[in-house]
């Protein structure tokens, strides 16, 4: 078995040439909005814009598509190892593929969870052998994500994970959490966080207000939310720890991060696509297609999400792609797993409830998925600067389709946008130069 660097992405192994001709280049990280073209040379943004002389060289057309720089999802899960009936590296970066991403960041809550380098020495072999986008992986916080005892956080960073998370789970130890933050500032490493307090969260299964009491349903306030997100911003300043705020769903918590990042402390935040397009009224039916940790909540808090996205409190657009397969799926409310499917369907629901609705323009809300994610992860991609790796995607801005869960490549259906009319969606997905899916043509072969 051949070692893969730490320090590169896994995939992939070509480096092909490209030309891509009169697209509208969009690179939020220089600032670029323009049509033009794009060269691409054995999987790199060439300086040059000139057509190749060499016929071989593959031409894509992008007469009104947008040229983007390759997607980041910085919140997936992708279930390999021991979620098989879930999810697989093969599958989830597929279903990644599909929907644009060309770069993904693995949660570790894996059976057995990636508490150590070994866990992560397998999610990078099997992405080496699986994987058709870049696969980053995440490291937990504390051994078997309990809460209670560190996660050897220094052999994680070497054997190549590039966060740390419990997510999932939160760990309710503060004394623990300050010194997992003292590690993580050692290294530089971001720390991401899944906000939730157990004990003010317990028993609920959406959020506590007027539908739950309707329904019936035990309820899981903003506070449980809140409570812990406070607690990051406490322990950051005084750590001088870099946190990350996971899928934020409370309007609260976009005020306390907000007032935060004023003051200077390094904080950072996402949003999902459900809770800025649903919120708990969607649950009258007890369909647990709606049932997500955090829950959905109401118009206030998605007014909130969405004024945090638009003055740039939250930084950062992710989907929580959490696959559960039917059969865990169809049962009591109550009993059902928490989570959603994501991958296949973000980009389209990101365009609807921010462009349609003129919350942000492309440029902005593909910096949320392009060069944000890149600096907050210090990796190397989100960009399509000279010499930056050639990962692409192509958009169609007027590309209005239907999601039809069956057509999903993820190996799980759990979503509530079935049937949804979306207005844009990725064409090419082009990862170091390969285009790796294109939506009239599916996959390249592996
Ligand atoms: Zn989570």
């Amino acid at each position: 078995m051949t070692p893969i660097p730490s320090h590169l992405p896994i995939r992939p192994r070509e480096r092909p040439s490209l030309f891509i001709r009169d697209g509208r280049i969009i690179d939020p990280a220089s600032g670029r909005d323009e049509v033009g073209d794009l060269l691409v040379v054995e999987g790199l943004i060439s300086q040059s814009t000139a057509a190749p002389t060499d016929s071989s060289v593959p031409v894509i057309d992008a007469q009104g598509l947008i040229v983007a720089p390759g997607l980041i999802d910085m919140h997936v899960h992708l279930r390999e190892p021991g979620g098989g009936q879930k999810e697989t590296i093969a599958t989830g970066t597929r279903a990644a593929a599909a929907g644009g991403f060309t770069s993904i960041l693995a949660m570790p809550n894996t059976t057995p969870p990636a508490d150590g380098p070994n866990t992560i020495a397998l999610m990078r072999q099997r992405a080496l052998e699986t994987a058709c986008v870049n696969v980053y992986t995440t490291g937990c916080i504390t051994v078997g994500m309990k809460g209670e005892q560190l996660a050897p956080i220094g052999s994680l960073v070497k054997a190549g994970v590039i966060a740390i998370t419990d997510d999932g789970h939160c760990v309710q130890n503060n004394e623990v959490m300050r010194r997992a933050l003292d590690y993580a500032r050692m290294f530089d490493l971001l720390t991401l966080d899944h906000c939730q307090d157990y004990n003010l969260s317990a028993g609920g299964v959406m959020h506590e207000g007027y539908w739950s009491t309707v329904l019936g349903l035990p309820g899981w306030p903003r506070i449980a939310e809140d409570m812990i997100v406070a607690r990051n911003i406490l322990l950051s300043e005084l750590t001088g720890a870099r946190v990350h705020v996971q899928h934020l769903s409370s309007g609260d918590s976009v005020r306390l991060v907000r007032e935060a990042k004023k003051r200077g402390v390094k904080i950072s935040a996402e949003a999902m696509p459900h809770h800025l397009a649903l919120t708990d009224a969607a649950i009258e039916g007890y369909n647990t297609n709606f049932k997500m940790n955090p829950p959905l909540r109401e118009r206030a808090d998605q007014e909130a999400l969405l004024a945090g996205l638009a003055d740039g409190t939250i930084e950062i657009l992710a989907s929580d792609h959490a696959p559960h397969a039917s059969y865990e799926k169809e049962v009591e409310f109550a009993d059902a797993p928490f989570g959603i499917v994501g991958l296949e369907t973000e980009l389209g629901i990101f365009a609807k409830v921010l462009i349609e609705e003129r919350v942000l323009d492309w440029p902005q809300m593909l910096a949320k998925l392009t060069v944000n994610p890149a600096r907050l992860l210090k990796i190397d991609r989100g960009t399509l600067a000279h010499g930056a790796a050639a990962d692409i995607t192509l958009i169609d801005p007027k590309g209005a389709w239907k999601v039809d869960a069956e057509k999903f490549h993820s190996l799980s259906r759990n979503t509530p946008f079935h049937g949804w009319d979306l207005p844009a969606r990725a064409t090419h997905t082009i990862v170091d130069g390969r285009v790796v899916w294109n939506l009239e043509r599916g996959f390249a072969e592996a």
